[in-house]
């Protein structure tokens, strides 16, 4: 398991990270959030022992990460880190050889993955001649060459096209299912949705949303109700429990407090005429995100 327990960075006057613990089990894969300056890449520099936390501590099963756990990491950062006069087979051995594996184990490993990642051709090519998304390919590779126990990844989907975040997903999905511990960053609520149950989302440093995914939307309760009806809006405006009703081209928005709310709306929408649709659905992350940002941006 990755603990992360009451860390806190001040850059001179600049809290870049505050007082943040969360953790990481087998098979987790944890998505840290925020906007830009939020603090994530300072947390991972801190969580791969680059840089020294001002407080708090950071375990892997229970030891502090240093050198002699290095094998069991592997990891995307956000500056990348390809040594591009080299081929990909010449750089995949050169960090392979840095996690302890034997060339051959780099060498079938590196097989496996390129034919993964549909650049198989690309092998003995100098990596300065791929393009940006397969160089970006060629970095996921070898950060994942040593099926790391802990993977972080920092914004890994900056720069691909859809094709290639199936591709990313898929490999980073199988990875969980084998037991690894994921940890990524981004600032796409999309991409933290589709796969990943546990997240934090920084501001300025300090968590202003965390646990499970789950958990978040329903402790929020607010809900949406989507309809169509010929109905004035001004009318449901009026039940109580109801925050506000947004038109959008052939539909309403309902925002409503929470679930008690929606028998009061259905009561006052089934009478309308031509009501051809009716649907309660729980507000998306962002929605959350963009909420409790702003109101702690308000505080
Ligand atoms: P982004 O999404 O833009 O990469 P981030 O969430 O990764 O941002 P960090 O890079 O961790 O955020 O930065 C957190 C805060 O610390 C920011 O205010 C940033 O300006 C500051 N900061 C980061 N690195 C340094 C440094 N080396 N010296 C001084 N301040 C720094």
């Amino acid at each position: 398991m990755l603990k992360v327990a009451n860390i806190s960075k001040s850059y001179g006057e600049v809290l870049a990270v505050d007082n943040l613990s969360f953790t990481v089990k087998p098979g987790e894969i944890f998505g840290l959030l925020g906007v830009n300056g939020a603090g994530k890449t300072t947390t991972f520099r801190i969580i791969m022992g680059l840089l020294d936390a001002d407080q708090g501590e950071v375990t892997l099963n229970g030891k502090k990460i240093d050198y002699s756990v290095t094998d069991k990491i592997g990891f995307l950062t956000e500056e990348r880190s390809l040594l591009t006069k080299l081929t990909v087979k010449e750089q995949c051995l050169f960090y392979g050889a840095l996690k302890g594996m034997t060339k051959e184990k780099i060498l079938k490993r590196l097989d496996e993955l390129l034919e993964r990642f549909q650049i198989t051709e690309y092998k003995d090519r100098k990596i300065k001649e791929l393009s940006k998304g397969n160089q970006q390919k060629i970095q996921f590779i070898t950060a994942i060459l040593n099926e790391p126990e802990l993977l972080i990844l920092d914004e890994p989907f900056t720069g691909l096209d859809p094709i290639n975040i199936e591709l990313f997903k898929k490999e980073i999905i199988q990875m969980a299912q084998k037991g690894s511990m994921i940890i990524f960053s981004t600032h796409r609520m999309e991409h933290v949705e589709l796969f990943c149950k546990k997240i934090v989302v920084l501001l300025r440093g300090r968590p202003v949303l965390e646990g499970y995914i789950s958990d978040i939307k329903e402790k929020y309760r607010k809900k949406n109700i989507f309809l169509k009806a010929d109905i004035d809006k001004e009318k449901i405006k009026k039940i109580p429990g109801v925050i506000d009703v947004i038109e959008k081209s052939d539909e309403l928005e309902v925002k409503i407090e929470s679930s008690d709310v929606v028998d009061n709306v259905f009561e006052v929408v089934k009478k309308a005429k031509n009501l051809t649709k009716f649907v309660v659905e729980e507000p998306s992350l962002n929605e959350i995100f963009v909420a409790k940002v702003g109101e702690a941006y308000d505080k």
